[in-house]
């Protein structure tokens, strides 16, 4: 686990509003593979909780720059989404 600051805004945080302080989580899924994601580190909001195939796959599951990039866009993604209310046409 690991808490970072973002240089540019993300999302804001659904709950809280926080869009530049996160966490970055890993979590090892198989036997050669890993998440990672990031959480709001204000109140651990999780976009991609319970949702299968959302999170950064990585070998290693570090938590180093680039996977924590690729995880908050993921983060982004998922805030896009859930954004709309869902109107169903
Ligand atoms: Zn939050």
């Amino acid at each position: 686990m690991r808490s970072f600051k973002l240089k540019t805004d993300a999302r804001p945080c659904p709950k809280c509003g926080n869009a530049r302080e996160f966490t970055a989580q890993s979590r090892q899924v198989c036997e050669d593979g890993c998440e990672v994601w990031v959480i709001c580190y204000w109140c651990g909001y999780d976009p991609t909780e319970g949702k299968i195939g959302h999170r950064v796959e990585s070998v290693m599951g570090g938590t180093d720059d680039n996977n924590v990039l690729m995880a908050v866009s993921v983060w982004n993604d998922e805030l896009e989404s859930e954004k709309p209310e869902k109107v169903k046409s």
